[in-house]
């Protein structure tokens, strides 16, 4: 990765910090792991003095941190890949290749992999699927069930991935109804 990259990287991952510290969360099945890496790290004084003092962390320890996670993140067209473990990565695990030191960003299924995060701007993006999708099945004819069956899948999974994305990031959005 040339230090470009790098630099851009950690510009994304202190944006979704900075969302997390706002309550703009992450969604996807990598979301919860994503969030505990946020809290710990998150070094906000302001806490209630009864409470257990955190350990207070200055600007370039944030930075450090958030740069270590930078160095795994992956972009894809539709998802952010956190790839920490290849032994948890779906996409290698379809392939057959799961010593692989890259994830296979052709093959994702963030829906499914436990290494995936959505954020609020992926929405566009499963919101164009979602709606492409329906057309698509607004278009087939009634005997076509099984191409109907792949194509409902499809709707809903991209239905399911809005829906978190709405409520992780605090969104209010209409239903998208298939
Ligand atoms: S399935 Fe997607 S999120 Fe998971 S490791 Fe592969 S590319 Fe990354």
């Amino acid at each position: 990765m040339n230090k470009l990259e790098a630099d851009q990287k950690l510009q994304l991952v202190l944006a979704e910090f900075r969302n997390y510290q706002q309550g703009i969360l992450p969604a996807g099945p990598g979301a919860r792991s994503l969030t505990e890496f946020f809290a710990s790290i998150d070094a906000d004084p302001n806490t209630d003095a009864t409470a257990a003092p955190k350990i207070q962390r200055n600007d370039r320890d944030i930075l450090n941190l958030l740069s270590k996670r930078a160095n795994v993140l992956h972009l894809g067209p539709a998802n952010y890949c956190w790839f920490t473990d290849p032994s948890r990565a779906l996409c290698l695990k379809l392939a057959g290749t799961p010593a692989a030191e890259r994830p296979m960003i052709g093959m994702c299924d963030s829906a499914r992999c436990p290494q995936a995060t959505h954020h609020r701007h992926h929405r566009p993006v499963w919101a164009e699927h979602a709606e492409r999708t329906k057309t698509f099945l607004g278009h087939l004819g009634k005997t076509r069930t099984t191409e109907r069956a792949r194509l409902q899948v499809d709707y809903d999974r991209a239905a399911r991935v809005i829906t978190s994305i709405d409520t992780a990031t605090g969104t209010s959005a209409p239903e998208e109804q298939a």
